[in-house]
Order: C-alpha cells, then structure tokens, then sequence
C-alpha cells in the first residue's frame, strides 16, 4: 500500500510584477517524510515553502492539504508550523513561555498547556531550561525552543526555512541528527529548505531539486547521486561547500 500524499501542488505559479519565480509546479508530499526543496539562492525553494504556509498567494495553481485546497485558507488556518532561520524568538519570555505563547492565544487550559510545553521541551532536550532567558541559549538552544514552539500544537506538516544556516559547522551535524530523532519520534512531514546538498543528503528520504523556478529532479538522496538528470543536477549535487 503506498503512503497517502498529506500537500499536494498543482500547477503552482507565482510571479511578483513581471518576475515569475515559480513556473507550473506539480508536487506531492507523502505523510510522513522528509523532503528537501535543495537548490541554489534564488530558485524559489522559500517562496514555495510560503505558499505551502500561506505567507503567499499563488498566482495560479492550487494547493492542497490532507485533501482539502487551503488556497485561500490564511497561515493560521492551515495545519502547518514554520521553523525560521533566525528562530523569532521572544526576547522578553523566558523559554517555557516562549513555547506556550500559540497555546495561549489558542486559550488552552493552564494543565493543558503546561503538560504540552514539558512534553515538548524534554523531547527537544531542554526539559531543564523553561526558566532561562532567551538571551541565555546558545544557537542551537534556541533553535530547539524554535523547534518545540512550532511542534507544541501538534502541526501536520513542519516547514523548515534553512533551518540550521545560523549555526557552526559541529553544531549543524548534531542538529541535523536531532532533526531526525524528532522526526521519528513525532511522525509529523517535514518539508526542509536548503541550499546544502551535505544537509539534504543526510536528512532527506527524499530530494526536489529546482532551477529558477522549476523542478529539475525529484527522487531518493541515493538515485538523484546515481542517476542526475541533467547536467545541472549532476554539477550541483557534485559541488563542494
Ligand atoms: P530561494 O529560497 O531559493 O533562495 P526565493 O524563493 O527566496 O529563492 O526567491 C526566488 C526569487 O523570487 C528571487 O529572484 C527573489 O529575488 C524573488 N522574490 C522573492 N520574494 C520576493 C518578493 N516578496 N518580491 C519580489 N521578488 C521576490
């Protein structure tokens, strides 16, 4: 039986003026995966990623999600969270507020919420640190509070924007290990946005490469090393960084 797809794209296009960044895209995603839009700066991978989220309108095509269009459905109406590069936090809560702060405005009971912020920040490894400043974290800290507060509410899909970029090197292997700990440990779809071929090879149990606006090769990290496409994918899946 095959996993059924939870985002569905069709013919998604997107122009701002007279630019089009993103050119009849047809995509699925499939409960449950990690799947990597991987490309170079300025291909669209964000802005495909925002409009999976609601942050922007497609100029044409639709977009599903666990079959019904929310094309027209705002951010918060949709079942999805966003993880941003430069994690947003807010410097005046200390980390467990940080986390409540969607739970709160969704006017959870105070047991609810405190049981769902534990519950998250144990698995994010920071059970001990709902006291701290933000000030206080390191990088990847905070990105785990980042990761938490877009997890706490149980998203169907988790959208992350280059996530890891903010971080050093030694940091960003042991987050992409955490990434996939959490990943199987919540079940939820991640769709990640990078630039890195290294990061999405190791996370991915699928990669779509795009090129200015269109999808050049969608496969398993594995077939898209054995078997590019193109010569753009076998040159960019072969560089260095
Ligand atoms: P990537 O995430 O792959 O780096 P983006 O989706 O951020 O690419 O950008 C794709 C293209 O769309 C780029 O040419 C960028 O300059 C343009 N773009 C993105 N957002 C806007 C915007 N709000 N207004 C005008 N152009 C934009």
């Amino acid at each position: 039986m095959s996993t059924p797809n939870i985002v569905e794209l069709y013919g998604v296009t997107k122009a701002f003026g007279a630019l089009t960044v993103l050119h009849d895209i047809d995509l699925t995603i499939q409960q449950g995966e990690i799947l990597t839009l991987l490309g170079p700066s300025g291909c669209g991978k964000t802005t495909l990623m925002r409009i999976i989220a609601g942050f922007e309108a497609t100029t044409h095509g639709r977009v599903t999600i666990q079959g019904a269009d929310v094309s027209y459905l705002p951010p918060d109406k949709r079942p999805v969270n966003m993880v941003f590069q430069r994690y947003a936090l807010f410097p005046h809560l200390d980390v467990f507020d940080n986390v409540a702060f969607g739970l709160r405005l969704k006017k959870w009971p105070k047991e609810r919420i405190r049981e769902a912020v534990q519950h998250m920040l144990h698995l994010v490894q920071l059970g001990e640190y709902g006291n701290r400043w933000i000030h206080e974290l390191s990088g990847g800290q905070a990105q785990r509070v980042a990761l938490a507060r877009a997890l706490v509410n149980s998203p169907s899909v988790l959208l992350l924007d280059e996530p890891l970029a903010a971080l050093d090197l030694k940091i960003r292997h042991h987050m992409l290990a955490e990434l996939k700990r959490i990943h199987q440990e919540t079940g939820t779809t991640f769709i990640y946005v990078t630039h890195d071929q290294d990061e999405a090879t190791i996370l991915s149990d699928r990669i779509v490469l795009m090129n200015k606006g269109r999808i050049e090769q969608i496969g398993t990290p594995e077939e898209m090393y054995a078997h590019p496409r193109s010569l753009f994918c076998a040159r960019f899946l072969g560089e260095t960084n």
